[in-house]
């Protein structure tokens, strides 16, 4: 079968590979809408360890192909969304800590790009399908359903993470689709003052129709000094969803003593992120500094769904680019690779 990905860093290509095979909890999942993410171009460049022969993309919803003769929840033919964190639920990792990315150690719960090849490709295989897959439910749109998979479930964990509580004040430093989804999901949670940081046009709109209420750029000077002359000191909660090594520092020192630094920003394997101790109140501020990766699994995608079937959120806001046909993943890809100022989220209908 065909799939798109690299041949190894710095070297998108089209692959030819063997069609996936699954396992007896396991299914084969055919793509119908694909979305490509910051993440596989951050692959790509080699912002993580580097890989080769490898098919990307890890954010679709799709038709169930085959499943694996202990699958007793899905069948040939199912419309399924899946999370682009697929645990191997049978791992401690899942079994005693609070998050699910981490089955068998670091991010070891992202299978895709990681530990074998992703959903760019004619057919691709899911781990324990019965706790992976969750089945499109009536009144959710595709499109709606495929922002779950990752962009969603990313920017609501970042909200997670920093704890929001109603009336805080809270800064969302980048506003891709992911920061975006952590815009909204503040905003859910009862933020008060919601600045959010960044510079293109489409993501400042949608910013502002999911209830930002001031805008920044990162371009127009210091954003500590922004912030803080904004709320008169500083905000309650940070949420990293963008920007480089300077960030992390940026985002401590504009965080009030006692509030919450969150990230679920990728930071490249060459960053090194340090801090002068003094915004951290020399180590006494009581500031949690919290990180975390997509939580995926079934549970949590169905219920990011009812969230959209009872229409606490329209997640489709950030679907910039429309693409139709297989062989549009690669202009897809490369758009999503330049960040132009009208982008913020592509998707590539498969059929
Ligand atoms: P985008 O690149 O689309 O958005 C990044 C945002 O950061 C933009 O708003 C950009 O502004 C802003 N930004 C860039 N530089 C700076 C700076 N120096 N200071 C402040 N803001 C800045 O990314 P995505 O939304 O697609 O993804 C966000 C991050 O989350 C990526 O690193 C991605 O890899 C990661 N990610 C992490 C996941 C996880 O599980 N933890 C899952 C999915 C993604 P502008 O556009 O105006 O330049
Ligand atoms: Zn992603």
């Amino acid at each position: 079968m065909r799939g798109y990905g690299m041949k190894a860093v710095e070297q998108p290509a089209w692959l030819e590979k063997p069609k996936p095979k699954a396992g007896p909890f396991d299914a084969i999942i055919k793509p119908k809408i694909v979305a490509p993410c910051s993440s596989d171009t951050h692959v790509m460049h080699g912002g993580s360890s580097p890989r080769e022969n490898l098919i990307l993309g890890h954010e679709a919803v799709g038709e169930v192909a085959e499943v694996g003769e202990k699958v007793t929840k899905f069948k040939k033919g199912d419309f399924v969304v899946v999370p682009c964190t697929t645990p191997d639920w049978n791992e401690p990792g899942v079994q005693c800590s609070v998050s699910n990315a981490h089955d068998a150690g670091l991010m070891r719960s992202f299978k895709f790009l990681t530990q074998k090849d992703g959903v760019f490709a004619e057919f691709f295989h899911v781990n324990n399908a019965d706790a992976n897959l969750a089945l499109l439910p009536e009144g959710v749109s595709p499109e709606a359903a495929l922002m779950t998979v990752d962009m969603m479930s990313t920017g609501f964990h970042g909200v997670e993470l920093a704890n929001v509580e109603f009336g805080d004040s809270v800064a969302v430093i980048g506003i891709g689709p992911v920061g975006l989804m952590a815009v909204a999901g503040a905003a859910l949670k009862g933020a008060g003052c919601l600045i959010a940081v960044g510079t293109r046009k489409a993501s400042i709109e949608v910013a502002k129709a999911y209830g930002a209420t001031d805008i920044i750029s990162y371009k127009d000077g210091d954003i500590v000094k922004q912030i803080t002359d904004i709320t008169g000191g500083g905000v309650k909660r940070t949420i990293i969803a963008g920007g480089n090594a300077e960030t992390f520092a940026q985002a401590v020192q504009m965080t009030l003593p006692m509030g919450t630094i969150s990230s679920v920003n990728f930071f490249d394997i060459k960053d090194t992120l340090s801090m002068p101790a003094a915004v951290w109140g020399l180590g006494m501020s009581n500031k949690d500094i919290r990180c975390g990766f997509c939580p995926g699994g079934r549970v949590r995608i169905e219920h990011l769904l009812q969230l959209i079937k009872h229409g606490r959120i329209d997640p489709t806001k950030i679907i910039t680019h429309k693409f139709y046909g297989f062989d549009k993943i690669e202009e897809a890809f490369h758009l999503m690779d330049s960040k132009t100022p009208d982008l913020i989220k592509p998707i590539v209908y498969i059929d």
